[in-house]
């Protein structure tokens, strides 16, 4: 991957995540495009990325953030101010009280749910919505396909009939479906398609309808055209204000984890970081993916080959093999790429590793520390 110059690359502690600002606003500019050009709402899934010090600038742009429970609620509603909606599979009895006074939607996962806390939430004038299940499978990866079967997330259309049909839905607001995964706008499409199938006589009746998140809409080649047809049909069929939550497309590429080498087994061809798969970027071990590395080319592509691996206890905590026009050495810095998306919202002390400092970088190549961690933060979970 050859990429701009990198002018903070020796100056910045390691381990970092360097927030590419430049990359952040281009990405949410397209965000705000498609809100003015369509009328729908975009929100941050902040999962994904939580980094509040940006919740102001992100909030420039798009319509608020979306949660997974109160923790993240609470968050939006502090740091960001906008419309505040959740999403949880089920919720805690305890959590209701405060979660109705922060958020503009509930969406409740199933009409069990929505029977236990749907009044609470309507007469605090919060908006509730079901999220549906449209059993239409796009995506290979079951462990990030909510119709798979035997899933647990949303209500299918049988629970709905079986609970008497459309009367079971009175009093709700909204539609819900979340069941992409980094896909373009044609998997959109036969979702939709799916969507309409099964539940479009449903749809006249509510106010809104949430199309998740997993759209790679900032994505190089996404078809932006096709997502505004697909919204301008839902809003003119069905009379309802569409909203998007991303949380990959508003910070896609737009950070760096940068490293440094702490050893060189040449014999072995692996090059021990000051990072870790597990700790830093678990993604590559669960998804699993393989991260751009800035300079690195395929194995054997150019002259010099490691695999770049983290100096804790787990065998398997490699982040990839990778090759470089120089050799690397004790001090050398390595840069991965796409490293602001579930990364430091994922990460872990696991081996008493060091959290990876956070901060961000401007064009002009200004740095700015936004925090760093230390012993205290290790010991103060345990
Ligand atoms: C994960 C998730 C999102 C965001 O997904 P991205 O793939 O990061 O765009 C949005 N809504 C729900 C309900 C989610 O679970």
């Amino acid at each position: 991957m050859a990429r701009a110059s990198l002018p903070w690359l020796e100056r910045v502690p390691t381990p970092s995540y360097v927030i590419d600002l430049a990359r952040l606003r281009q990405n949410l500019a397209i965000l705000k495009d498609i809100e003015e050009t369509t009328g729908a709402h975009v929100l941050l899934a902040q999962k994904c990325f939580s980094m509040y010090s940006l919740y102001p600038l992100i909030g420039a742009y798009l319509s608020g953030t979306t949660a997974s429970g109160l923790y993240e609620a609470r968050l939006g509603h502090e740091e960001m101010g906008k419309e505040n909606h959740v999403f949880s599979p089920a919720y805690r009895a305890e959590n209701m009280a405060e979660l109705v006074t922060i958020t503009d939607h509930i969406v409740f996962n199933s009409l069990s749910q929505w029977r236990h806390f749907g009044a609470q939430a309507q007469a605090a004038g919060v908006s509730c919505g079901l999220r549906i299940n449209p059993e239409c499978s796009t995506q290979e990866h079951a462990i990030y396909d909510p119709c798979a079967p035997g899933s647990r997330l949303g209500t299918r259309r049988a629970a709905i009939d079986a609970a008497g049909g459309r009367a079971a839905l009175a009093g709700l607001d909204g539609l819900h479906f979340h069941t992409l995964c980094e896909q373009g706008a044609d998997a959109l499409d036969v979702t939709v398609q799916a969507v309409e199938q099964r539940f479009g006589d449903l749809l006249p009746a509510m106010k809104w309808l949430n199309l998740g998140g997993g759209h790679h809409i900032t994505k190089p080649g996404y078809d932006i055209p096709r997502l505004k047809r697909i919204i301008r049909h839902l809003q003119n069929t069905y009379d309802v204000t569409v909203y998007l939550e991303p949380g990959e497309a508003v910070a896609l590429d737009a950070g760096y984890l940068v490293a440094t080498v702490l050893d060189v087994q040449e014999e072995n061809g692996i090059a021990i970081l000051d990072t870790s798969a597990a700790c830093h970027m678990p993604d590559v071990i669960e998804m699993p993916y393989r991260p751009p590395v800035v300079g690195g080319g395929e194995p054997g592509e150019k002259a010099y080959t490691y695999t770049l691996a983290a100096p804790t206890c787990l065998a398997g905590d490699t982040i990839g093999t990778y090759s470089f026009d120089a050799p690397l050495a004790i001090g050398s810095r390595v840069v991965f790429a796409d490293m602001a998306i579930y990364t430091m919202v994922k990460n872990n002390t696991f081996n008493g590793m060091p959290l990876p400092a956070i901060l961000t970088a401007d064009e002009d190549g200004t740095t700015k520390t936004v925090r760093t961690f230390g012993y205290e933060d290790f010991k103060s979970r345990l």
